[in-house]
């Protein structure tokens, strides 16, 4: 019977899962996670869960029937520590060793915390389910929370806690938020989006030191402000959980670099999600290769690893995996959806609406061809630029396109 192992119980790695049993895979399946909880989701976290309306029951990735359905046997609360690849064996933190035939990697990503940050209460970072419980219970209406880095958790907690009455100020080193995600323009348009409904937004400001004894009291700017502080959290981006495969011999360079079937090397190992960089064709003339940090990317690519993984164990032929990648966020009122790679170094067109306003449309172009669509409340816009965005529109005929679909309905003949 063959035996394949997963490492991550996460969304990647249960959707890996689901695919080995819908294909028909009759043999053993482990999943290693190294968080003790069951598979659930992390878009509520900063969201519904954060706000308080939704509980642990609702964050669950699956019903407990349904996992249970998969006939999985599930190690958790223990991470995997090393990895074999000539042996085909796995290593895990309590000194078991399993063996596997196949193996998907989706660990996802560790968040990054500052150089000099203290470990003191009151200051939170925002990845798991346990981050989530412990912050929201410490954020409270009139609390004064300082969210360092105005990426998607910091804004998206920021939004959170200033729904539930908190004092929310967010501090980002560059002039904009969101700037690497998607350009000074538009992410300034976001940071607005938040000064409106009463969050101060400071750009261009660097911490210099999270202060207090037992318990946070302050952030100190490196220009001598002193913002004081009853929560903080900090948000300044993920790197790819791959220190556990430092001597594996996999080849690690800000992700788990794999070919375009998602395969790591050693021909019965694939990896998925957050933790992935391929080189995915259809940006191929723009990016050599990439990493995703979003939620539709990590379950796609569970799926097609598992397939691909069955073809590899099968001798069959492997596909490779190509896609316009796709993320949503939501900011109070604001509903981001964004098709593509936007970049700060695109051009950016606005198609439709005006960022001043709140509901608008941008598409974005590198090299003179559309590589993106983000939409503020606009989705009538963004999910049909799919097509557009696989077929290597130039920047003109995108436009184009764009006039045509915002141009106002011709008025009705006259009687
Ligand atoms: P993860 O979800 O990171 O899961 C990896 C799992 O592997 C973790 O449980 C981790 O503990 C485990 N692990 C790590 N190392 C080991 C090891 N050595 N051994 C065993 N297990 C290990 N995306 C969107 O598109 N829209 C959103 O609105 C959105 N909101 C988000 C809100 C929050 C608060 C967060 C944190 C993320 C959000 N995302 C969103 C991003 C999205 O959730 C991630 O892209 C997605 O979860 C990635 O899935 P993954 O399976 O690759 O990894
Ligand atoms: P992120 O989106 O990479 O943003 C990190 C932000 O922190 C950036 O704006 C960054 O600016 C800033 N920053 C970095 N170092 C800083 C410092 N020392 N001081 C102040 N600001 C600093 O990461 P994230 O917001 O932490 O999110 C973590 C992960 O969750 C990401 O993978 C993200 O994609 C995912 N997530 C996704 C969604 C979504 O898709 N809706 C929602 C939540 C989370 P610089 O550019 O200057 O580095």
């Amino acid at each position: 019977m063959q035996n394949i192992v997963i490492v991550g119980a996460s969304l990647a790695g249960t959707r890996a899962a689901e695919t080995l049993r819908s294909s028909g895979f009759t043999g053993a399946i482990t999943m290693v996670g190294a968080e003790a909880h069951m598979p659930y989701d992390r878009p509520p976290l900063s969201k519904n869960y954060l706000a308080g309306d939704w509980d642990e029951e609702r964050v669950a990735l699956r019903k407990p029937e349904a996992l249970e359905e998969l006939n999985l046997t599930w190690k958790l609360g223990v991470a995997a520590s090393g990895l074999d690849t000539a042996a085909k064996t796995l290593t895990l933190a309590n000194g078991e060793t399993l063996t596997y035939d196949g193996l998907i990697i989706a660990t996802g990503g560790d968040v990054r915390r500052l150089p000099n940050q203290p470990d003191i209460a009151g200051i939170h970072t925002l990845r798991t389910l346990a981050d989530a419980t412990a912050l929201r219970d410490e954020i409270t209406e009139g609390a004064r929370v300082v969210v360092i880095g105005a990426g998607f958790i910091g804004l998206e907690a920021a939004a959170t806690a200033k729904k539930r009455g908190a004092d929310v100020t967010v501090l980002e080193g560059l002039e904009a938020p969101l700037i690497r995600a998607m350009g000074a323009e538009t992410g300034a348009a976001i940071g607005a989006v938040h000064e409106r409904n009463g969050v101060v937004v400071r750009c261009d400001v660097q911490v210099a030191s999270i202060d207090g004894d037992s318990r946070v009291k302050s952030v100190t700017l490196s220009n001598g402000d002193v913002i004081p502080a009853d929560v903080v959290i900090v948000g300044i981006g993920v790197s790819p959980a791959t220190t556990w495969l430092e001597k594996s011999g996999l080849t690690l360079r800000d992700g788990v670099v794999c070919n375009a079937n998602l395969c790591a090397g050693p021909e019965t190992v694939f990896v998925a999600g957050d933790v992935l960089r391929w080189p995915n064709a259809l940006f191929a003339d723009v990016e050599a290769d990439m990493r995703v940090e979003h939620w539709t990317n990590a379950a796609e690519q569970g799926a097609h690893a598992a397939t691909n993984l069955l073809a590899a164990l099968n001798s069959t032929e492997q596909t490779p995996y190509s896609a316009v990648p796709f993320f949503w966020s939501d900011q109070f009122d604001a509903r981001i959806q964004c098709l593509g790679r936007p970049s700060a170094n695109a051009v950016v067109d606005v198609v439709a609406g005006n960022p001043a306003d709140g509901k608008w449309c941008a598409m974005y172009s590198v090299k003179n061809r559309l590589t993106a669509v983000l939409g503020v409340s606009q989705p009538k816009l963004v999910m049909p630029s799919r097509a557009l965005l696989s077929t290597h529109t130039s920047r003109e005929d995108a436009l184009a396109h764009f006039v045509r679909v915002t141009a106002p309905p011709p008025p009705p003949p006259a009687a």
